[in-house]
């Protein structure tokens, strides 16, 4: 038993690595992947910043082209005003000159109300901009990060998979398999040692009555509190760990 359980430990260890390298991959790529999500989001909503202000900006020439329009009117209007004589030529110009004049003030109220709107949606602009640029410049840079650690990454997780093939082969079948589902139950720790009469999975200590057992490795002994594997380890004996 003591073989077989020493050979569990071995084994613990490249799944300990095996699993830590796993989640530090996935980890990477699922904070890449979260962040090309925001870029995303940001990039639709700069672009649809930019088609409103791409429409205020057209009804503000629109409207300044009008204005001019009527202005310059207006003006040939009151020349053409100093060189009538007629009494009803001069009251109908007049009246013409009024209504432009009405008609240049609804413009202009208008103008105005185009000149604050494309205001506050240049400020969201920008403001989206610089929080796509932000976002891009992280999300770069946590790519970056990832295409340095994945491939040490990965080189680590074929090593350890070839060690532990090897290593399956030298425990028994029955007993891998409860391993690897205390393994995967217990937070990545399976195989403990019992030391200074406790579990160092769950620090419990142990009944005094399985220090015996435990001694002679004839069987299978799981901690009673955590039900993890355990194997005595005498006191000092520490530096396999
Ligand atoms: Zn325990």
């Amino acid at each position: 038993m003591r073989a077989q359980i020493e050979a569990l430990a071995a084994l613990q260890r490249i799944d300990q690595s095996l699993r830590e390298n796993t989640q530090a991959l996935q980890a990477g790529e699922s904070r890449v992947a979260a962040l090309t999500e925001a870029v995303q989001a940001h990039e639709t909503a700069v672009a649809e910043i930019d088609a409103e202000f791409t429409q205020l900006t057209a009804r503000q020439r629109e409207l300044e082209t009008r204005l001019a329009q009527v202005e310059s009117r207006m003006k040939d209007r009151r020349m053409r005003i100093t060189r009538i004589r007629n009494d009803k030529e001069l009251g109908l110009a007049k009246r013409e000159v009024e209504l432009l004049k009405e008609e240049a003030g609804g413009l202009e109220a208008e103008l105005i109300a185009i000149l604050e709107q494309v205001d506050a949606v240049t400020n969201r602009l920008e403001a989206a901009r610089a929080e796509l640029a932000s976002l891009t410049s992280a999300r770069d840079a946590e790519a970056a990060t990832l295409r340095d650690t994945a491939g040490r990454l990965s080189a680590e997780i074929e090593r350890d998979r070839g060690r532990r093939d090897e290593l399956v082969g030298a425990v028994d079948g029955d007993l891998c398999r409860r391993y690897e589902m205390i393994f995967s139950r217990r937070g990545g720790v399976a195989v403990v040692p019992v030391r200074g009469g406790t579990c160092q999975g769950c620090h419990m200590h142990v009944p005094p009555q399985l220090y015996n057992q435990l001694q002679r490795n004839e069987q299978l002994i799981l901690c009673p509190n955590c039900q993890r594997m355990l194997y005595w380890q005498p006191e000092g004996e520490e530096a396999s760990e």
